[in-house]
């Protein structure tokens, strides 16, 4: 199986295209150890961005990820985010460090303020270059930021490395604005809910694409999230056949015919769509 492509960071270091999302992860102990698994099998096959959250069950996905990544650290590219209520100065830091506890590890690769809340950006971004000058974090970077919030942080400051946002099939938006301005910065796009939280699982709609590659609908989904550059896709999958079929799909290379057939259905956006959420 070739590498997963890679992409570049403002900052220089390059990272996966195709990582693994941990939402849901660490609710319930009883599916701890498939969850565990189904993370070490995705860096078996060199899904090695792990993005997670505060937020995840409260701490619990992060748990997950301790199990995961326990005796593995230097193969993984960590991702975690700052609730916006934990945003201040002071507690983006204690935040950082509960979650560096619940991880297992002394450093976080990227950290992500999770959306925007009340706490000004300047006073968030303050935080995060101390973090990164304790070494608790590599990089910090932002999610759910529209085209006039990543303005404004660009005059706050230039350190971001990614913004994290909804990105499939069916939720198209950030590519009549958002997209081809991040492009233009080179600030790299990470997709999540790339499969559209599984709802493309035997979509009729993809059925015949999918049927020309012999593979399943979902995989012409998340191929199809992967085909610009600059945009990094994090699917979250505990069944280890899920785990595989993402992994094949980042080989998947879609036609021009394939492209033009998939935009008849799930049209591109014609004019501003405010980002969506979920
Ligand atoms: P998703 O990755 O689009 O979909 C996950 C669902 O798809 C799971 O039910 C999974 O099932 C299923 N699945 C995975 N691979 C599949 C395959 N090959 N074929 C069929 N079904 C498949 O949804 P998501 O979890 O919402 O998004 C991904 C990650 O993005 C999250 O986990 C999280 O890390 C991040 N995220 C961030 C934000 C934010 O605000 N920044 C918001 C949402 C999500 P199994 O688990 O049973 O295998």
């Amino acid at each position: 199986m070739p590498a997963i492509r890679t992409t570049r960071l403002p900052a220089g270091v390059d990272v996966p295209v195709l990582g693994q999302g941990t939402w849901y992860m660490g609710e319930d102990r009883r599916r701890a150890a498939d969850e565990v698994a189904a993370l070490r099998l995705g860096l078996d096959l060199s899904m090695s961005l792990i993005d997670t959250a505060e937020m995840y069950a409260s701490g619990g996905a992060e748990e997950v990820v301790r199990e995961a990544i326990a005796g593995r650290r230097d193969e993984v590219f960590l991702v975690s985010k700052v609730l916006p209520s934990n945003a201040s100065r002071q507690r983006t830091i204690s935040a950082c460090e509960t979650s560096l506890r619940r991880l297992g590890t002394d450093h976080i690769d990227l950290y992500l303020l999770h959306w925007r809340g009340g706490v000004p950006l300047a006073e968030t971004v303050e935080a995060f270059k101390a973090l990164m000058a304790a070494g608790k974090i590599g990089h910090w970077g932002v999610s759910n930021f529209d085209v006039d919030d990543m303005q404004e942080l660009a005059r706050v400051s230039n350190g971001v490395q990614t913004n994290q946002v909804l990105y499939n099939l069916e939720s198209r938006g950030i590519e009549f604005d958002l997209l081809p301005a991040s492009q233009r910065a080179s600030i790299p796009t990470m997709a999540y809910s790339p499969i559209g939280q599984g709802g493309f699982a035997g979509d009729d709609r993809l059925a015949a694409i999918a049927g020309r590659h012999g593979v399943s609908t979902t995989q012409v989904a998340l191929a199809w999230v992967l085909r610009h550059e600059g945009i990094i896709a994090i699917p979250k999958a505990v069944r280890p056949e899920h785990v595989r079929a993402n992994r094949a799909a980042a080989d998947l290379v879609l036609t021009e015919a394939d492209l033009a057939e998939l935009d008849a259905v799930f049209s591109p956006p014609r004019r501003k769509v405010p980002l969506e959420m979920i």
